[in-house]
């Protein structure tokens, strides 16, 4: 149930980097609300001074979320509305908002998204990847090792797969990607979407790591990686085992995990062993 008196809080999504990109809506929601939470009320001032929008600006970031949350619940149930904004793209898509809708749901009080840029969503809709099914990752672990065992654990999935990653790190992910996934799987680099240097470029695994590795302006900017999903057929026990290695191998040594992955799928042992020793594989 909704609470009759209590404002709105609305969700919008900001431009990824083209202005031109804010929706006639998303303007007149921002120029409507009292109040607009942003993740960095400096950062957003440019796109809100862009737009001649003057509405008072209040932060709302990972660190202040929870308190914040609550002050602001109280002014949407004394009947003013909010909008929640991000740096960039749909708030709470790797950006903080999750708890503060939660908990402005959690009261009874209507929470309306106005939709607009997602990286991912960009991403996916120009890459040639399959689009019908698609899981997005999030960013990547920034550890070696972690990015492997989150690469392993997806190997088998047959949906396209979506990850943001930094572009200090974007070369050796691509690396690690080629080990674990082939050089033949099908990838896609989407780097400063909407903006003048928008480069997508879709490829076999090594050649797209190649293409990164000689030419350095392709680890520059913002990137969203893609990678297809598989199309061989992995049996379910063969899944199951990567998965909880996955698990294990961040708690146990190699061959204690491989043991007791061995014991739960009734796998081999050598086999979860193999399987172990590349996933706990160190740069
Ligand atoms: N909320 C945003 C969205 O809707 O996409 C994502 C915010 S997240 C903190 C920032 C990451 O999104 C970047 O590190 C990058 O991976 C991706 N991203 C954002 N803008 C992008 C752009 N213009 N081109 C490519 N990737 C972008």
């Amino acid at each position: 149930m909704t609470s009759p008196q209590a404002g709105q809080l609305f969700i919008v999504a900001t431009p990824i980097g083209n202005l031109s990109d804010l929706s006639q809506r998303a303007i007149e929601t921002l120029n409507e609300v009292d109040l607009i939470a942003a993740e960095d009320t400096r950062h957003s001032k440019y796109l809100l001074q862009h737009y001649s929008i003057s509405t008072q600006t209040i932060s709302l970031h990972e660190h202040n979320e929870q308190q914040r949350s609550e002050l602001l619940c109280k002014r949407l149930l004394a009947g003013e509305s909010i909008a929640l904004i991000s740096d960039a793209g749909t708030p709470l898509i790797s950006d903080p908002g999750y708890r503060f809708v939660t908990t402005v749901r959690d009261a009874g009080i209507c929470v309306v998204p106005i939709p607009g840029s997602c990286a991912l969503i960009a991403a996916l809709s120009a890459s040639g990847l399959a689009s019908d099914r698609f899981s997005f990752e999030g960013f990547l672990p920034s550890k070696s090792s972690a990015r492997r065992q989150v690469f392993e654990t997806l190997k088998s999935d047959t949906r396209t797969l979506i990850f943001y990653e930094s572009p200090r790190r974007l070369l050796a992910a691509l690396n690690e990607a080629k080990i674990i996934f082939g050089d033949e799987r099908r990838a896609c680099l989407a780097r400063e979407l909407t903006k003048l240097h928008e480069t997508i470029q879709t490829s076999s695994l090594a050649e797209l790591t190649d293409w990164v590795s000689r030419d350095e302006n392709q680890q520059r900017g913002e990137c969203v990686l893609l990678i297809e999903g598989t199309n061989t057929e992995v049996t379910a026990d063969e899944q199951e085992m990567s998965r909880l290695l996955g698990l294990l191998l961040t708690e146990l040594p190699v061959k204690k995990a491989a043991a007791i992955v061995a014991s739960i799928t009734g796998g081999s042992k050598n086999e979860a062993y193999q399987l172990a020793l590349k996933l706990q594989q160190k740069d």
